[in-house]
């Protein structure tokens, strides 16, 4: 899997491979992982952190996860190569652990702000509760939220979902419908635009 062409863009400018934000750089293959796909996009999804695959690639939901949520999202009949994908978290944290408050904070202050401003979705897919949490700026919980959809402050469309991960642990749920909600929000934000 190769970066996508305008992604290239991103990696030189935002992108620090020698980040010190928090201690989640030690170790890690990938110092500051960003986000993948076309820039500007209408759609992005915003994952928890890069995993072990991701790591070594270089390359945001390019694992078990990210084939999974590929493979559904072409299902519905949207193109993931259409789609920025990137993580609230850019470092892969030990052992795949839940990135705590202060990394996520640390990293989020700093990097998706600017991925965003970049990108500028109309519609953003929240993938799990750290990217809920992120989106809301308080501690949110996956059940509660997902199936509705909320904005942020600049009018940004968000859909939060549980995570692709946890359908493949058997956590099925509502993923489906999520993201029929998402391709739905995307379609509505492309009918404003004409
Ligand atoms: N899980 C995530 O949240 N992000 C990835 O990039 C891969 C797995």
């Amino acid at each position: 899997m190769n970066h996508h062409i305008e992604s290239e863009i991103l990696w030189s400018s935002i992108r620090n491979p020698v980040c010190r934000q928090c201690s989640l750089h030690k170790g890690v293959k990938t110092v500051c992982c960003i986000g993948d796909g076309p820039v500007p996009a209408e759609g992005m999804i915003v994952g928890e952190a890069p995993g072990g695959d991701e790591d070594k690639n270089g390359i945001p939901f390019s694992g078990k996860a990210g084939t999974f949520l590929r493979q559904q999202l072409e299902e519905i009949g949207l193109d993931p190569k259409t789609l920025f994908i990137t993580n609230v978290v850019k470092c892969h944290p030990p052992k795949n652990k839940t990135p705590k408050r202060t990394e996520a904070n640390a990293c989020s202050s700093l990097y998706l702000p600017k991925e965003i401003a970049a990108v500028k979705p109309k519609v953003i897919l929240l993938l799990g509760g750290t990217a809920i949490s992120w989106a809301k700026g308080a501690k949110s919980a996956v059940g509660k939220l997902e199936g509705s959809t909320f904005k942020l402050g600049d009018g940004t469309v968000c859909v939060p979902s549980r995570h692709p991960s946890a359908v493949l642990r058997g956590n099925r749920g509502p993923f489906k419908e999520n993201l029929l909600l998402f391709r739905d929000a995307l379609k509505q934000a492309g009918a404003n635009r004409q």
